[in-house]
């Protein structure tokens, strides 16, 4: 474990806690450790995170910075876009989910996981574009227009406005219906140790908040980079005490356990078989079929045949619709909220679908996303093979526009 911080006073500043990530990326395309880095930058305004391919090391640096209301799961871009990433490397800057998610793919042949070199982000949580709006607007009383930094540090979430800091405790905007999205406050994969680092603020001395990351070395391959990066002066690096080491592991564990409560809460209307189904089918009574919960899921491939042919036309489809997908998730399920988030008609997918993967997962003793162990019950053969991606070298060249 140790902390570290980007050399390069500018990246230093652009970064959300130091830039050592930013500098870990760019100095691995540099020396042609990678061939691309994938990762997030601002698109239209501070609600909008766009995801990137990048293969000019000048351009990392526009990915500096945490974007809390970017809800997107990267893990399926590898197979639909990025042709599995066969044929070149690619680092990537994930969260939990994104980690869990492309474990998940890899397993299901979608990405070559030994082309990738993950760089892992903790993760509390994100909050819907959406409702970040509505809380900037109805809690702060700002215009979410604007806003001109947002970041969430010791469970407090702040804004900048015209030069002026404000900040609310999180747990008070969730009491307030406000916060974060649903399957995050239930998600206990806070620190992604999948990947090769697992960077974070947590930990981080006082006198170094926002300077320094504290980065959790889970790999050889993570530990060869960082080791690189700081021979050659592009990173720099302390060695975090005890206490702090404690502290980080504290706030995990505290995050972890209100994750616990938090599915309790969320599984409580699906507790028996009887009440599980009358949830099933009252809710999914309004899918309009359109597949957005298919095309998303990690745990399942790039393809909606085999849904399409369930019920053809008729709309809303009978529930064996749905059941055949959850058959096909089953315990795969990584919780990354996909499913819902891209519901048009607001049908809690996630929250369904977790419930039954986390039973699923206590009687098989199997846990989706953290390795690459194959599950016992979940498709795992492409029912319908079908790569659109172009061939490595123009996704290569489209990178450097
Ligand atoms: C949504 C979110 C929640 C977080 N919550 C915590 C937390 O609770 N505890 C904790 O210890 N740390 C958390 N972090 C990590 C922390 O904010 C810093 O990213 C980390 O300390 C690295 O700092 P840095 O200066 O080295 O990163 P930088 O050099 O600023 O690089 C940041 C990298 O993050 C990527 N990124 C930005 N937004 C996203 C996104 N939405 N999804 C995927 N990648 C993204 C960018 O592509 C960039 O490569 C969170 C980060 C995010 C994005
Ligand atoms: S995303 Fe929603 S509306 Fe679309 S198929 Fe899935 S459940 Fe039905
Ligand atoms: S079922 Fe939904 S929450 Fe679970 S992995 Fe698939 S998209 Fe994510």
């Amino acid at each position: 474990m140790v902390y570290a911080w980007a050399s390069d006073p500018n990246l230093r500043k652009r970064g959300e806690s130091g830039g050592a990530i930013t500098a870990l990326l760019k100095f691995a395309l540099e020396e042609g450790i990678v061939d691309a880095v994938l990762g997030v930058k601002r698109g239209l305004d501070l609600y909008d995170a766009r995801p990137v391919l990048i293969t000019d090391p000048q351009d990392v640096e526009e990915t500096a910075g945490s974007i809390h209301g970017g809800t997107l799961l990267l893990s399926k871009l590898f197979g639909k876009y990025l042709a599995g990433a066969e044929g070149f490397k690619v680092a990537a800057v994930m969260k939990g989910c994104d980690v869990m998610g492309t474990i998940e793919q890899a397993k299901r042949g979608m990405v070559n996981i030994d082309n990738l070199l993950l760089i892992g982000l903790n993760c509390g949580g994100s909050i819907a574009p959406s409702m970040m709006r509505r809380m900037i607007s109805e809690v702060f009383g700002v215009d979410p227009g604007t806003v001109e930094e947002e970041t969430i540090h010791k469970g407090r979430f702040h804004i900048t406005v015209g030069g002026e800091h404000r900040a609310v405790r999180i747990p008070e905007l969730e009491k307030g219906g406000y916060g974060r999205r649903d399957n995050c406050r239930r998600c206990k994969m806070k620190v992604p140790r999948g990947a090769d680092l697992a960077c974070g603020n947590w930990g981080v001395r006082e006198e170094l908040v926002g300077e320094a990351t504290f980065v959790e070395v889970c790999s050889e391959r993570g530990r060869d980079l960082v080791e690189r990066a700081k021979a050659a002066g592009a990173i720099g690096v302390g060695v975090p005490d005890g206490a702090c080491i404690k502290a980080r592991k504290r706030r995990e564990d505290l995050i972890v356990n209100l994750s616990d409560e938090e599915q309790k809460k969320d599984f409580a209307l699906l507790e028996g078989s009887s009440d599980r189904m009358s949830f099933i089918v009252e809710e999914t009574a309004r899918c309009i079929k359109c597949y957005a919960c298919i095309e998303v899921c990690p745990a399942l491939f790039n393809t909606t045949g085999p849904y399409m042919t369930a019920f053809p036309g008729i709309i809303p489809p009978g529930i064996e619709f749905h059941l055949t997908r959850y058959a096909h998730v089953a315990e795969s399920c990584i919780n990354c909220g996909q499913c819902e988030e891209l519901c048009p008609m607001d049908i809690p997918n996630a929250r369904i679908m977790h419930a039954i993967a986390a039973d699923l997962q206590e009687l098989h003793g199997y846990r989706a996303g953290e390795d690459m162990s194959r599950p016992k019950i979940a498709l795992m053969k492409d029912p319908k093979p079908a790569s659109t991606s172009p061939p490595a070298e123009d996704l290569l060249q489209l990178g450097k526009g």
